[in-house]
């Protein structure tokens, strides 16, 4: 049976352009977060283990196999949460070498509490830091982390990294039912942070669940 690739597209993305993505995961869905809006419709895995999940190996054997040339940028997204990947900056360090492209990161900005996955991030060109909320209830209904990951931690990881970071910081919000009444507080928080750029989303389907 062959192996599922970690590399998909190039896609033509609004934000990035021609982006080929990559999947360091690529085992299950595997995220700190079970967003009520996830396009994966289920989390199989809420953890905040970071370990190896896919090796760097294959993910440039299936980079040399794709389409890479095509593509404008580089992202790492899939279908989970790439700083949960040990390796991240080994990978990132190997795209830049091997095709000399930019590298986007997407992250729930769960894990950026931690030092060591700031250091990783910031090889990257550009990451974007979801942040759905502006209250604690509402993070907790909205994102539905992993214990131990709070409003207060994620604000704190994405504020650290806006002073480490000298790429470019995109901050991504899901306006949903349940967080749009909070356009003041978002205001606030966003003046706090100091993004180079904020992407206000909208869920293409209804969320699935609320309460689970
Ligand atoms: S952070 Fe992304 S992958 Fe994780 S649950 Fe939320 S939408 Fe899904």
């Amino acid at each position: 049976m062959s192996k599922v690739s970690t590399v998909y597209g190039p896609v033509n993305s609004w934000r990035v352009g021609s982006s080929l993505g990559l999947d360091l995961l690529c085992v299950d869905s595997v995220c700190s977060f079970r967003c009520v809006y996830c396009q994966l419709g289920r989390i199989n895995v809420r953890t905040a283990e970071r370990r190896v999940y896919v090796t760097t190996t294959r993910v440039l054997e299936d980079l040399r196999a794709s389409a890479w040339r095509e593509a404008d940028v580089l992202t790492l997204s899939g279908s989970d949460e790439p700083t949960l990947a040990a390796n991240m900056s080994e990978v990132i360090g190997e795209l830049k070498r091997l095709t000399r492209k930019p590298v986007v990161v997407l992250t729930n900005s769960a894990q950026l509490g931690d030092a060591q996955v700031r250091r990783k991030l910031c090889a990257a060109e550009r990451v974007f830091c979801k942040l759905d909320a502006a209250d604690g209830k509402t993070f907790r209904r909205v994102n539905r982390a992993v214990e131990g990951v709070t409003l207060r931690s994620t604000v704190e990881g994405i504020r650290r990294f806006r002073e480490e970071y000298a790429g470019r910081l995109a901050v991504q919000l899901m306006l949903l039912p349940l967080n749009k009444h909070q356009t003041r507080e978002f205001a606030r928080l966003l003046e706090e942070l100091r993004p180079d750029e904020v992407q206000l989303n909208a869920p293409p389907r209804s969320p699935a669940r609320v309460d689970d």
